[in-house]
């Protein structure tokens, strides 16, 4: 499984930022809505139903920090938690997009909200882009992936719901998702594989939000 080797003291950072309770602050559905204060933040991305709320939850230690949504594709803000002691990041989960049912208005209403935030964020240190371990990358991740491109925001690729196929269909997932993002010019090359019902992966992803917070991006 995709998941990176790290220090004790890395892992362990990971689990202090973590353990502080995060806190929903607001939703935004506009950019002029956005908090300013400048602190540093990381966002979580995905197609609806990849299994965000859950990671998110998972991460946190809270069963209900982010809504798991019953209809996919509920969530349409931008959600701002807390992270750490005095809240000294923002942890952003954003619209999940590609859900086909959606009306095409509000598509177009969270397509600009998404692209709007992702080209003029300074404090925005990277975003994860959750894949699903089943499916590996659709259009629509192509799509977002070269919008973080061109505004050369650093993004990551994580691996959801890594517990559901078999070793070999996962590792041929990784390989095929890795290839493909080690030839984007934005991209972090080292996919996080992930469970939010195993555990699998999320001392490792916390170690690295843990290390972007403290204003490293070497991990
Ligand atoms: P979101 O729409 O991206 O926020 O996705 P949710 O967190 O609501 O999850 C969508 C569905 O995937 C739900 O039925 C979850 O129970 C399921 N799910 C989420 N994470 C995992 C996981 O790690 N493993 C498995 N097997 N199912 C998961």
């Amino acid at each position: 499984m995709a998941i990176p080797n790290f220090t004790a003291a890395e892992l362990k950072r990971g689990e202090a930022l973590f353990k502080v309770p995060s806190a929903f602050v607001k939703g935004v559905v506009k950019v002029a809505d956005l908090p300013n204060e400048g602190r540093p933040e990381v966002a979580f991305a995905g197609r609806s139903n990849v299994g965000k709320s859950s990671l998110i939850n998972a991460l946190a230690g809270q069963k209900s920090l982010a809504r798991v949504s019953v209809t996919p594709g509920r969530t349409r803000e931008l959600n701002f938690f807390t992270l750490g002691k005095d809240g000294a990041f923002y942890l952003v989960d954003m619209p999940g997009y590609g859900y086909a049912r959606a009306p095409k208005a509000e598509v177009k209403g969270w397509t600009r909200l998404i692209q709007d935030y992702l080209k003029g964020r300074r404090e925005l240190k990277r975003v994860f882009l959750l894949i699903d371990a089943r499916h590996g990358l659709k259009d629509s991740d192509r799509e977002i992936m070269t919008l973080m491109d061109e505004a050369a925001v650093s993004y990551q690729g994580v691996l959801t719901k890594a517990d559901k196929p078999k070793a070999a269909e996962l590792a041929a997932i990784e390989a095929k998702v890795s290839a493909e993002i080690a030839k984007r010019p934005a991209a972090y090359p080292q996919l996080i594989a992930t469970s939010a019902r195993t555990g699998a992966g999320l001392p490792q992803l916390r170690a690295v939000i843990a290390a972007l917070a403290d204003g490293g991006m070497s991990i």
